[in-house]
């Protein structure tokens, strides 16, 4: 059984910038690059498998045609989606739809649950997350009325933090920030605010209404945070970001070696700073992989911190 390592997709994003080449050495189409799409078989982004045996298939034919790779595990689609964002300038205020409300809205797309390990913020970076309306129709009446400084809630944001945004989650990165983000398989978001910027002379689309619908209030503080608790394993420290309804996250900094068997359907795996090797070939970061289901036994070596993610049913 082989590890699959996969080629990333980039997103030009008019908040973009260019630290997905300064940072990570990757190949970016232009200096306003936001996304890099790192694991994911989702129609807008639909990663190449980089060598080996199924080297040139998509990740969306592996999960068509080799669900033993992924323990048989369920669904139509590849479930999660893996980026790396770079925020030069802020992103809309937006907010995603849970799985029942894009299912009825949006053609069956999955709703969009997601969340951010910070890989860097600049001094005093803030982040938006929820809001500060008391109830659904405070929530109207101040996007009716643009009232976004009482509206928006922002907090303060440093390298290493982590947030979970569930769907109904007002939120937005705000520029000078570096994330991983692992989130549900959904290009699903609904724009509720853009600094009335403009793109090519135009606004970008919003979507008032549906946004109404789907922000949940009030919005409860604790539900972005998780508790991270994190042991010593080998030469690594393994610490878990978040168990939650679609996903486990976890992060590893390993200075040594580890040896380490998943117990999971498959596990998506990203190294995000320094290098090593990964069953005896090397490895650095930006580099990402997925491990499949019954692979066994992963020996690990180097200075190097990951973040791996293992799908949960829904
Ligand atoms: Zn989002």
């Amino acid at each position: 059984m082989e590890l699959i390592y996969l080629k990333p997709v980039f997103k030009q994003m008019i908040w973009g910038g260019n630290r997905l080449r300064t940072d990570f050495g990757y190949d970016i189409p232009g200096d306003q690059t936001g996304e890099c799409w790192a694991i994911g078989a989702h129609p807008n982004g639909d990663c190449e498998v980089a060598e080996g045996t199924f080297a040139g298939q998509k990740l969306s034919e592996l999960w068509q045609n080799h669900r033993e790779l992924f323990g048989g595990f369920p669904g139509d689609r590849f479930p999660l989606l893996i980026k790396i964002i770079d925020a030069k300038n802020d992103l809309s205020i937006q907010v995603h739809p849970d799985d029942a409300y894009a299912k009825e809205h949006e053609n069956g797309s999955l709703g969009k649950m997601e969340c951010w390990y910070i890989l860097d913020a600049k001094k005093d970076q803030t982040i938006v997350i929820g809001h500060n309306a008391k109830n659904h129709e405070e929530v109207q009446s101040m996007i009716e009325g643009h009232r976004w400084k009482e509206f928006i809630r922002e907090v303060p944001c440093r390298k290493g933090d982590f947030f979970q945004i569930n769907p109904g989650t007002v939120h937005a990165i705000k520029g000078g920030t570096l994330i991983l983000e692992t989130q549900q398989n959904s290009d699903i978001t609904y724009r509720v605010y853009d600094y009335d910027r403009l793109q090519n002379g135009k606004p970008r689309q919003l979507h008032v209404q549906q946004s109404i619908d789907v922000i949940r209030a009030p919005f409860h503080p604790e539900d972005a945070e998780t508790t991270r608790t994190s042991e010593k394993v080998q030469d690594a420290v393994i610490e878990t970001l978040v168990t939650c309804a679609r996903y486990q996250v976890q992060k590893t900094e390993l200075n040594g070696s580890l040896t380490r068997t998943w117990d999971a359907p498959f596990v998506n795996l990203s190294v995000l700073e320094g290098e090593g090797t990964i069953e005896g070939k090397p490895v650095k970061k930006g580099v990402h992989l997925i491990i499949p289901y019954q692979y066994g036994p992963v020996a690990m070596r180097g200075n190097m911190m990951m973040i791996t993610s293992t799908p949960e049913k829904a």
